[in-house]
């Protein structure tokens, strides 16, 4: 584990397959700060049977985006856990840009903006195919062919305003997903040198 001379505040963002868990997970396990990832807390709660769990299961299930207050309640909470006082990497999370804003609006209030957001810019193809073979593996309820499509469409119409709007503050970092993992791990961790 690598021990961070100052704060690393990251957002993760990429449409569903571009690698967002998978890296968001290894830095975690690299700096020793929590990776955030609103789709595996809102997947817990309906797990549990949770009256929030109820109240999102059907967004899930369809491909579309839960609530925003609903999210940025979330968000806040665990932001004001001492576990993210070194830093976290938010995977999944901001959506839309009103959870953009709201995330920059809590960060202001905690004296805290982000460091960078890095974009994994993967093309449609690709994510079909991989998600298409994620799919025959795991159990999730929205891993179907024609949920996976319309996710990757309310990514470009809901989330893909994100690119600029993070452009406009020269948070923006592009990655290109497409490589192989440990060649994108290579990429981030340049980039993450050239912040601290
Ligand atoms: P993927 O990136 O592969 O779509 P996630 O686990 O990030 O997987 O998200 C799964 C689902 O969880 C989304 O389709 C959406 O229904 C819900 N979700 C996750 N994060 C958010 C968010 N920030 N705002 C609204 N809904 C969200």
């Amino acid at each position: 584990m690598q021990i961070l001379s100052v704060p690393l505040d990251l957002v993760l963002l990429g449409p569903p397959g571009s690698g967002k868990g998978t890296q968001a997970a290894r830095l975690a396990a690299k700096y020793g700060i929590p990776a955030i990832a609103t789709g595996d807390i809102l997947r817990a709660q309906v797990e549990a049977g949770t009256p929030l769990g109820l109240q999102v299961k059907a967004y899930l299930d369809r491909g579309e985006l839960a609530p925003d207050k609903l999210v940025i309640d979330i968000i806040r909470h665990r932001l004001s856990d001492p576990d993210t006082l070194l830093g976290f990497i938010l995977d999944g999370f901001p959506r839309t840009v009103r959870q953009a804003q709201a995330l920059d609006a809590l960060l202001a209030e905690l004296e805290r903006p982000l460091d960078a957001v890095l974009y994994l810019q993967v093309d449609r193809q690709s994510l079909l195919d991989r998600l298409g073979h994620r799919a025959e593996i795991d159990q999730r309820s929205d891993d179907r062919p024609d949920v996976i499509a319309h996710r990757i469409d309310v990514f470009l119409d809901q989330t893909a305003p994100l690119i600029d709007y993070y452009r406009q503050q020269s948070k923006l970092r592009l990655i290109d997903g497409r490589q192989p993992a440990d060649q994108v791990a290579a990429a981030i961790d340049g980039l993450i040198g050239s912040l601290q």
